[in-house]
């Protein structure tokens, strides 16, 4: 029998567990490439996924991990031979088919996208679903038309992983950013980051009026509820908000009156069944947009053994920034 390390999600009479474990190569699912994984890494949704608190996980046993970087080993898929360096996001990795919290992967290769030339597979995974979902919320505003000469953008979950990207990339394109967070001592990470003000995530996430006093023009959200709502409430005349996640709650208690009276329009990002097109485009744009230095200052390495218990410190919003997964070798 030939086995790897991985992270592995039971769910039976004993309860809902995660735990690092030997798992044999002949249980992986089927796909027609098999990938030597190097680097994992954790997003919210990995919390969710290792914690049991929302049902992402859809078969057990489960390795969780909704994205990896790594090595091709072997392929019968046109566009893959081995020793190909592939990136993979998404698709149901962690949810439905087995993920990135393992040495080893088979997967479809239709999901891979390759590494960007002059990337390493670290800096990809620093990156991750996170770092990939904010490209697609610029690349959402991007193409809906919205220009930093119209005014400033405000970002939410602005410590996070998608908030911290995303301000990286505003502020580099020209945008002056308003960035929205619950840690004011986060505020000299949030500035280096490109940041110009910093609002206290208290003043968006009560209830509030259907039309505030005009403050943005754009935004990224990757919180919902009552802030998207008060994002939609305080953007001017024409603006958008690209809105990607529910930090705060999945509901979205809102007025028709930003989108009738104001012109102001709501872009849903998703970045899982997102088509290839979009995906080779938004990596593309991350390997030249995105600074590699503040990239760096937004990471934090961590081994594979220690992902459950950072399960719990994404969920309760202490981690800053990216939490990169270091996969054992050999
Ligand atoms: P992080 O935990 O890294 O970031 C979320 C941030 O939201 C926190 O750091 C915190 O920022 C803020 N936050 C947390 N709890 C609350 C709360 N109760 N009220 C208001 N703000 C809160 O997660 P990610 O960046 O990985 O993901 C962010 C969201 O985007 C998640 O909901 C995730 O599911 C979603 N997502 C969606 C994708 C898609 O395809 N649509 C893909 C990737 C992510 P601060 O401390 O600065 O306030």
């Amino acid at each position: 029998m030939s086995t790897f390390k991985a992270i592995r999600i039971d769910k039976d009479d004993a309860g809902y567990r995660a735990g690092l474990t030997d798992f044999d190569e002949n249980d992986l699912m089927d796909g027609d490439v098999t990938v030597a994984v190097t680097h994992s890494t954790v997003n919210y949704k990995d919390g969710l996924a290792l914690s049991g608190r929302s049902p992402v996980v859809r078969r057990f046993p489960m390795i969780p991990g909704i994205d990896f970087a790594g090595r091709v080993e072997s392929s019968t898929h046109k566009d893959f031979k081995p020793g190909d360096q592939v990136v993979l996001n998404g698709w149901g990795l962690g949810e439905t088919h087995l993920g990135g919290y393992a040495q080893k992967a088979r997967v479809k290769g239709d999901w891979l996208v390759p590494l960007p030339a002059g990337m390493t597979a670290a800096q990809a995974m620093a990156i991750g679903t996170a770092g990939y979902t904010a490209m697609l919320c610029v690349m959402a505003l991007d193409k809906f038309g919205v220009r930093p000469a119209q005014g400033p953008v405000v970002v939410t979950g602005a410590a996070g992983g998608v908030g911290s990207v995303a301000i990286a990339l505003l502020a580099d394109a020209g945008w002056h950013v308003i960035a929205s967070t619950g840690r004011r001592e986060e505020e000299d990470y949030l500035k280096a980051l490109g940041a110009r003000e910093i609002v206290d995530r208290a003043e968006l996430s009560a209830p509030g009026r259907p039309l505030g006093k005009e403050r943005w023009i754009a935004g990224v959200d990757s919180v919902g509820s009552h802030t998207l709502a008060n994002l939609l409430s305080q953007t001017r005349y024409g603006g958008a908000i690209a809105a990607c996640g529910l930090a705060q709650g999945m509901d979205l208690p809102a007025s028709v009156a930003p989108f009738i009276l104001r012109g102001v329009s709501l872009l849903g990002v998703d970045s899982v069944m997102r088509p290839a097109p979009d995906r080779r485009e938004a990596w593309s744009r991350l390997a030249k947009e995105l600074d590699r230095e503040k990239l760096a200052a937004m990471t934090k390495t961590i081994a594979l053994a220690d992902v459950p218990s950072a399960a719990g410190e994404i969920l309760s919003g202490r981690t800053r920034g990216r939490l990169v997964v270091e996969i054992p070798q050999g």
